[in-house]
């Protein structure tokens, strides 16, 4: 499973789920662009990880920015081998009271800029003849969850997307696949289910292997994913759960 030598961007790299792949790539030996709006963050992520981390920080709803910073990073690692579509936000609120500018803002930090990043970073592997994308959908766009409107949307569009990329990108030696964590314990799913016991209980009820997983199960599987052990599969969305879409 060697990934030596590459190189990598990891939206939202700096915490929770984008930090854990990060340390697994620089374990690794891949070279690590991450991104993310705040410089703290950023800068702390690099501070831990050393010289193979390049923080660059960029807000990812300015779309019509993504092909500059893209062509920014290209220049300076000559290649881009590996995307990972991970940087999201989360709503959680009832969909009859979501206004249109939440939706929307959801949709355009989940959806639109995953589509633009991977666009862009595409164009590049095309020439390179080779290359991986992941993007990280949930099991929001497995089955019904309540009070994550947006959020399905666009995490059911990014598994779509994901069949759609490999298909098109394919020719050009470009491998797109999905993993779709179950719950999983960071930053972000503590504020949705801390202050929700019976959701975090229906949650870990519902997970055949009786517990949350942690960010180094995903990260694993997006090392996994972007090595040559993977080299004949594209187009999958892959759950790293503990069961919990297959649970009864
Ligand atoms: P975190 O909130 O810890 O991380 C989200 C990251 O995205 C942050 O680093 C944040 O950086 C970055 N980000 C958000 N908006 C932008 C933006 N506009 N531009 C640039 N960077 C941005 O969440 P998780 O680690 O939990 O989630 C990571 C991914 O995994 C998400 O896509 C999420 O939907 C998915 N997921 C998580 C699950 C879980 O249980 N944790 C379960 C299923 C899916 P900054 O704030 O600096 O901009």
């Amino acid at each position: 499973m060697s990934n030596n030598n590459k190189t990598a961007i990891v939206t939202g790299g700096a915490s929770g789920l984008g930090l854990s792949i990060t340390k697994r790539f620089i374990s690794g030996g891949i070279r690590t662009i991450i991104i993310g709006r705040n410089k703290k963050k950023l800068l702390e992520a690099k501070e831990l990880m050393g010289d193979l981390c390049i923080p660059h920080q960029f807000d990812l709803t300015h779309l019509a920015d993504i092909p500059t910073l893209v062509q920014k990073i290209k220049k300076d690692t000559e290649t881009i081998d590996i995307l990972i579509n991970n940087a999201g936000i989360h709503l959680k609120k009832h969909l009859l009271e979501v206004t249109d500018e939440e939706f929307q803002r959801v949709i355009l930090t989940n959806l639109n800029a995953v589509f633009s990043i991977s666009r862009e970073a595409g164009r590049i592997m095309k020439k390179q003849k080779s290359g991986n994308i992941i993007h990280i959908s949930s099991m929001a766009a497995q089955y019904g969850i309540p009070q994550v409107i947006a959020y399905t949307a666009a995490k059911s569009g990014i598994e779509g997307m994901t069949r759609a990329m490999a298909v098109e990108l394919s020719p050009y030696g470009i491998r797109v696949n999905c993993i779709a964590p179950g719950f999983i314990t960071t930053d972000m799913s503590n504020g949705a289910m801390n202050n929700d016991p019976q959701r975090k209980q229906k949650a870990l009820s519902r997970t055949p292997m009786g517990k949350f997983g942690s960010p180094e199960d995903v990260a694993d599987a997006a090392y996994f994913l972007v090595s040559d052990a993977a080299k004949y599969i594209t187009g999958v969305v892959l759950p790293v759960d503990g069961g919990n879409s297959i649970g009864f």
